[in-house]
Protein backbone atom coordinates (compact mmCIF):
# COMPACT_ATOMS: atom_id res chain seq x y z
CA UNK A 1 0.00 0.00 0.00
CA UNK A 2 1.59 3.18 -1.15
CA UNK A 3 2.25 5.85 1.45
CA UNK A 4 0.96 9.24 0.50
CA UNK A 5 0.80 11.05 3.33
CA UNK A 6 1.61 14.75 2.93
CA UNK A 7 0.02 14.75 -0.74
CA UNK A 8 -2.39 16.83 -2.40
CA UNK A 9 -4.40 14.81 -5.08
CA UNK A 10 -6.83 16.29 -7.65
CA UNK A 11 -9.06 13.98 -8.85
CA UNK A 12 -11.37 14.69 -11.56
CA UNK A 13 -14.97 13.15 -12.03
CA UNK A 14 -14.84 11.89 -8.28
CA UNK A 15 -18.43 12.29 -7.55
CA UNK A 16 -18.89 8.42 -8.81
CA UNK A 17 -17.78 5.50 -9.95
CA UNK A 18 -13.94 4.83 -10.83
CA UNK A 19 -13.03 8.16 -9.29
CA UNK A 20 -14.62 8.11 -6.17
CA UNK A 21 -12.99 4.81 -5.85
CA UNK A 22 -9.89 6.58 -6.57
CA UNK A 23 -10.54 8.83 -4.06
CA UNK A 24 -11.88 7.24 -1.23
CA UNK A 25 -8.56 4.94 -2.04
CA UNK A 26 -6.04 8.08 -2.16
CA UNK A 27 -7.15 9.19 1.10
CA UNK A 28 -7.49 5.99 2.60
CA UNK A 29 -3.40 6.14 1.52
CA UNK A 30 -2.86 9.06 3.58
CA UNK A 31 -3.05 12.02 0.94
CA UNK A 32 -5.43 15.10 1.06
CA UNK A 33 -7.58 14.22 -1.84
CA UNK A 34 -9.84 17.19 -3.77
CA UNK A 35 -12.83 15.66 -4.96
CA UNK A 36 -14.56 17.20 -8.03
CA UNK A 37 -17.37 16.71 -10.29
CA UNK A 38 -20.61 19.17 -11.65
CA UNK A 39 -22.77 17.85 -8.67
CA UNK A 40 -22.14 19.01 -5.39
CA UNK A 41 -24.52 16.80 -3.59
CA UNK A 42 -22.72 13.71 -4.58
CA UNK A 43 -19.33 15.77 -4.21
CA UNK A 44 -20.14 16.31 -0.28
CA UNK A 45 -21.19 12.73 0.29
CA UNK A 46 -17.84 11.52 -1.13
CA UNK A 47 -16.20 13.90 0.84
CA UNK A 48 -17.90 13.02 4.10
CA UNK A 49 -17.47 9.13 3.55
CA UNK A 50 -13.65 10.00 3.67
CA UNK A 51 -13.77 11.93 6.58
CA UNK A 52 -15.93 9.09 8.51
CA UNK A 53 -13.41 7.13 7.21
CA UNK A 54 -10.18 9.35 8.89
CA UNK A 55 -9.18 10.97 5.67
CA UNK A 56 -8.79 14.41 4.39
CA UNK A 57 -10.78 16.08 1.47
CA UNK A 58 -12.47 18.74 -0.12
CA UNK A 59 -15.21 19.04 -3.00
CA UNK A 60 -14.66 21.77 -5.55
CA UNK A 61 -17.36 21.96 -8.34
CA UNK A 62 -16.33 22.18 -11.48
CA UNK A 63 -18.25 21.69 -15.15
CA UNK A 64 -15.25 20.92 -17.21
CA UNK A 65 -16.81 22.15 -20.58
CA UNK A 66 -13.55 24.34 -21.86
CA UNK A 67 -9.99 25.48 -21.16
CA UNK A 68 -11.53 28.27 -18.78
CA UNK A 69 -13.50 25.36 -16.94
CA UNK A 70 -10.20 23.58 -16.45
CA UNK A 71 -7.92 26.15 -15.88
CA UNK A 72 -10.28 27.19 -12.55
CA UNK A 73 -10.23 23.97 -11.61
CA UNK A 74 -6.63 24.26 -11.54
CA UNK A 75 -6.61 27.27 -9.95
CA UNK A 76 -8.98 26.43 -7.32
CA UNK A 77 -7.20 23.48 -6.27
CA UNK A 78 -4.06 24.67 -5.96
CA UNK A 79 -5.24 28.01 -4.04
CA UNK A 80 -6.71 24.91 -1.07
CA UNK A 81 -2.98 23.93 0.14
CA UNK A 82 -0.86 25.65 -1.93
CA UNK A 83 0.36 22.40 -3.86
CA UNK A 84 -0.91 19.34 -6.17
CA UNK A 85 1.39 16.48 -5.84
CA UNK A 86 -0.82 14.05 -8.01
CA UNK A 87 -3.51 14.68 -10.77
CA UNK A 88 -6.09 12.26 -11.71
CA UNK A 89 -7.45 13.21 -14.77
CA UNK A 90 -10.53 10.58 -14.56
CA UNK A 91 -13.92 12.40 -15.90
CA UNK A 92 -14.87 11.05 -18.88
CA UNK A 93 -17.86 10.24 -21.01
CA UNK A 94 -18.54 8.09 -23.59
CA UNK A 95 -20.88 7.60 -26.36
CA UNK A 96 -21.55 4.42 -28.68
CA UNK A 97 -23.15 4.29 -32.50
CA UNK A 98 -21.98 4.20 -35.88
CA UNK A 99 -19.70 7.19 -37.36
CA UNK A 100 -23.04 8.15 -39.83
CA UNK A 101 -25.28 8.92 -36.25
CA UNK A 102 -22.25 10.89 -34.40
CA UNK A 103 -23.44 14.19 -33.62
CA UNK A 104 -21.07 17.32 -33.56
CA UNK A 105 -22.49 17.95 -29.95
CA UNK A 106 -21.67 14.47 -28.97
CA UNK A 107 -18.36 15.09 -30.62
CA UNK A 108 -17.07 18.46 -28.74
CA UNK A 109 -19.13 17.30 -25.71
CA UNK A 110 -16.42 14.23 -25.26
CA UNK A 111 -13.59 15.54 -26.96
CA UNK A 112 -13.81 18.57 -24.21
CA UNK A 113 -14.20 16.52 -21.42
CA UNK A 114 -11.72 13.68 -22.40
CA UNK A 115 -9.07 15.60 -24.23
CA UNK A 116 -9.21 19.21 -23.58
CA UNK A 117 -9.43 19.28 -19.84
CA UNK A 118 -6.93 17.26 -18.86
CA UNK A 119 -4.51 18.93 -21.45
CA UNK A 120 -5.27 22.22 -19.48
CA UNK A 121 -5.38 20.88 -16.21
CA UNK A 122 -1.78 19.60 -17.04
CA UNK A 123 -0.89 23.08 -18.58
CA UNK A 124 -1.74 24.82 -15.36
CA UNK A 125 -0.49 21.77 -12.87
CA UNK A 126 1.88 20.47 -13.85
CA UNK A 127 4.92 23.72 -14.41
CA UNK A 128 3.81 24.08 -10.05
CA UNK A 129 4.72 20.37 -9.85
CA UNK A 130 8.08 20.88 -11.93
CA UNK A 131 9.05 24.10 -9.49
CA UNK A 132 9.06 21.70 -6.67
CA UNK A 133 10.54 18.71 -8.42
CA UNK A 134 7.88 16.10 -8.15
CA UNK A 135 4.31 15.17 -9.30
CA UNK A 136 2.21 12.51 -10.79
CA UNK A 137 -0.50 12.43 -13.22
CA UNK A 138 -2.21 9.63 -14.10
CA UNK A 139 -4.97 9.45 -17.06
CA UNK A 140 -8.15 7.34 -16.99
CA UNK A 141 -8.18 5.97 -20.82
CA UNK A 142 -10.11 2.45 -21.89
CA UNK A 143 -9.41 -0.41 -23.71
CA UNK A 144 -11.64 0.64 -26.29
CA UNK A 145 -8.57 3.15 -27.32
CA UNK A 146 -6.09 0.35 -28.04
CA UNK A 147 -7.98 -1.61 -30.78
CA UNK A 148 -10.51 -1.59 -33.60
CA UNK A 149 -14.41 -0.94 -32.41
CA UNK A 150 -17.53 -0.37 -34.73
CA UNK A 151 -19.46 1.76 -32.33
CA UNK A 152 -16.84 3.64 -30.16
CA UNK A 153 -15.30 6.18 -32.89
CA UNK A 154 -15.77 9.27 -31.05
CA UNK A 155 -14.79 7.85 -27.75
CA UNK A 156 -12.12 5.53 -28.60
CA UNK A 157 -10.60 8.54 -30.72
CA UNK A 158 -10.87 10.70 -27.57
CA UNK A 159 -9.24 8.57 -24.93
CA UNK A 160 -6.61 7.68 -27.79
CA UNK A 161 -5.57 11.09 -28.03
CA UNK A 162 -5.55 10.87 -24.36
CA UNK A 163 -3.07 7.93 -24.40
CA UNK A 164 -0.91 10.13 -27.03
CA UNK A 165 -0.76 12.86 -24.53
CA UNK A 166 0.77 10.64 -21.94
CA UNK A 167 3.60 9.56 -24.23
CA UNK A 168 4.15 13.34 -24.96
CA UNK A 169 3.75 14.46 -21.45
CA UNK A 170 5.98 11.80 -20.30
CA UNK A 171 8.88 12.61 -22.50
CA UNK A 172 8.29 16.73 -21.80
CA UNK A 173 7.73 16.66 -18.28
CA UNK A 174 10.10 13.58 -17.00
CA UNK A 175 13.04 15.88 -17.08
CA UNK A 176 11.39 17.80 -14.62
CA UNK A 177 10.80 15.09 -12.00
CA UNK A 178 7.01 14.76 -13.10
CA UNK A 179 5.91 11.30 -14.10
CA UNK A 180 3.05 10.65 -16.22
CA UNK A 181 1.06 7.13 -17.09
CA UNK A 182 -2.79 5.99 -18.11
CA UNK A 183 -4.65 3.70 -16.57
CA UNK A 184 -7.09 2.13 -19.48
CA UNK A 185 -9.62 0.10 -17.64
CA UNK A 186 -12.20 -2.52 -19.19
CA UNK A 187 -15.41 -2.61 -18.76
CA UNK A 188 -15.89 -1.95 -15.15
CA UNK A 189 -19.44 -1.89 -12.55
CA UNK A 190 -20.14 1.97 -12.21
CA UNK A 191 -23.43 4.28 -11.58
CA UNK A 192 -22.45 4.92 -15.40
CA UNK A 193 -22.61 1.52 -17.35
CA UNK A 194 -25.09 -0.29 -15.02
CA UNK A 195 -27.31 2.97 -16.10
CA UNK A 196 -26.16 2.93 -19.94
CA UNK A 197 -25.18 -0.76 -20.24
CA UNK A 198 -27.06 -2.94 -17.86
CA UNK A 199 -26.74 -6.37 -18.60
CA UNK A 200 -24.74 -5.86 -21.54
CA UNK A 201 -21.82 -5.41 -19.40
CA UNK A 202 -21.34 -8.75 -17.79
CA UNK A 203 -21.53 -9.80 -21.83
CA UNK A 204 -18.88 -7.36 -22.68
CA UNK A 205 -16.42 -8.11 -19.93
CA UNK A 206 -17.24 -11.98 -20.61
CA UNK A 207 -14.95 -11.60 -23.81
CA UNK A 208 -12.24 -10.75 -21.90
CA UNK A 209 -10.19 -14.11 -20.37
CA UNK A 210 -10.87 -13.39 -16.96
CA UNK A 211 -14.40 -12.96 -18.25
CA UNK A 212 -15.90 -10.43 -15.70
CA UNK A 213 -15.75 -6.36 -15.13
CA UNK A 214 -13.85 -5.40 -12.80
CA UNK A 215 -15.26 -3.05 -9.61
CA UNK A 216 -14.25 0.55 -9.51
CA UNK A 217 -11.36 -0.41 -6.41
CA UNK A 218 -9.59 -2.63 -8.80
CA UNK A 219 -9.17 0.16 -11.08
CA UNK A 220 -8.21 2.54 -7.99
CA UNK A 221 -5.69 -0.25 -6.56
CA UNK A 222 -3.54 0.47 -9.80
CA UNK A 223 -3.95 4.49 -9.97
CA UNK A 224 -2.85 4.42 -6.16
CA UNK A 225 -0.13 2.41 -7.03
CA UNK A 226 1.00 4.71 -9.85
CA UNK A 227 1.03 7.40 -7.66
CA UNK A 228 2.98 5.88 -4.67
CA UNK A 229 6.89 5.93 -5.26
CA UNK A 230 6.87 2.14 -5.34
CA UNK A 231 5.98 3.32 -9.48
CA UNK A 232 8.98 5.84 -9.21
CA UNK A 233 10.25 4.41 -12.44
CA UNK A 234 7.31 3.55 -14.36
CA UNK A 235 6.32 6.02 -16.68
CA UNK A 236 5.30 7.21 -19.66
CA UNK A 237 3.35 3.80 -19.61
CA UNK A 238 -0.76 2.75 -20.57
CA UNK A 239 -1.13 -0.26 -17.85
CA UNK A 240 -4.66 -1.81 -19.08
CA UNK A 241 -6.65 -3.24 -16.40
CA UNK A 242 -9.16 -5.36 -18.25
CA UNK A 243 -9.00 -8.71 -17.51
CA UNK A 244 -6.78 -9.02 -21.07
CA UNK A 245 -9.40 -7.80 -23.31
CA UNK A 246 -6.65 -5.64 -25.01
CA UNK A 247 -4.44 -8.60 -25.90
CA UNK A 248 -6.91 -10.72 -27.93
P1 LIG B 1 -19.17 7.75 -14.07
O1 LIG B 1 -19.56 6.85 -12.94
O2 LIG B 1 -20.21 8.26 -14.99
O3 LIG B 1 -18.36 8.97 -13.49
C1 LIG B 1 -17.98 10.00 -14.35
C2 LIG B 1 -17.50 11.14 -13.51
O4 LIG B 1 -17.18 12.24 -14.38
C3 LIG B 1 -18.55 11.62 -12.53
O5 LIG B 1 -17.93 11.91 -11.30
C4 LIG B 1 -19.08 12.88 -13.18
O6 LIG B 1 -19.45 13.78 -12.14
C5 LIG B 1 -17.86 13.41 -13.92
N1 LIG B 1 -18.24 14.24 -15.05
C6 LIG B 1 -19.05 13.93 -16.09
N2 LIG B 1 -19.19 14.99 -16.90
C7 LIG B 1 -18.44 15.99 -16.35
C8 LIG B 1 -18.18 17.33 -16.73
N3 LIG B 1 -18.72 17.88 -17.82
N4 LIG B 1 -17.38 18.07 -15.94
C9 LIG B 1 -16.83 17.54 -14.82
N5 LIG B 1 -17.04 16.28 -14.40
C10 LIG B 1 -17.84 15.51 -15.17
O7 LIG B 1 -18.06 7.05 -15.00
P2 LIG B 1 -17.00 5.90 -14.71
O8 LIG B 1 -17.55 4.68 -15.33
O9 LIG B 1 -16.55 5.89 -13.32
O10 LIG B 1 -15.80 6.40 -15.66
C11 LIG B 1 -14.70 7.10 -15.16
C12 LIG B 1 -13.60 7.12 -16.23
O11 LIG B 1 -13.24 5.79 -16.57
C13 LIG B 1 -14.03 7.79 -17.54
O12 LIG B 1 -12.97 8.55 -18.06
C14 LIG B 1 -14.33 6.62 -18.44
O13 LIG B 1 -14.15 6.93 -19.80
C15 LIG B 1 -13.32 5.60 -17.96
N6 LIG B 1 -13.67 4.22 -18.24
C16 LIG B 1 -14.75 3.65 -17.63
C17 LIG B 1 -15.07 2.33 -17.92
C18 LIG B 1 -16.23 1.63 -17.28
O14 LIG B 1 -16.58 0.50 -17.71
N7 LIG B 1 -16.85 2.20 -16.25
C19 LIG B 1 -14.30 1.60 -18.83
C20 LIG B 1 -13.22 2.22 -19.43
C21 LIG B 1 -12.91 3.53 -19.13
P3 LIG B 1 -20.74 14.75 -12.17
O15 LIG B 1 -21.87 13.97 -12.72
O16 LIG B 1 -20.86 15.16 -10.73
O17 LIG B 1 -20.29 15.86 -13.05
Amino acid sequence: MPDLTGRVALVTGSTSGIGRATAARLAGDGAFVIVSGRDPERGDSVVEAITANGGQAVFIGADLADAESAIALATDSLAVKGQVDILVNNAGIAVSGSTAEGTENDFDALYALNVKAPYFLVGQIVPTMIERGSGVVINVSTMVASFGSSSTAIYGSSKAALNQLTRDWAVEFGPGGVRVNTVAPGPTRTEATERVMGPLLDKLAARSPLGRPATPDEVAAVVAFLAGDDAAMVHGQLIHVDGGRSIL
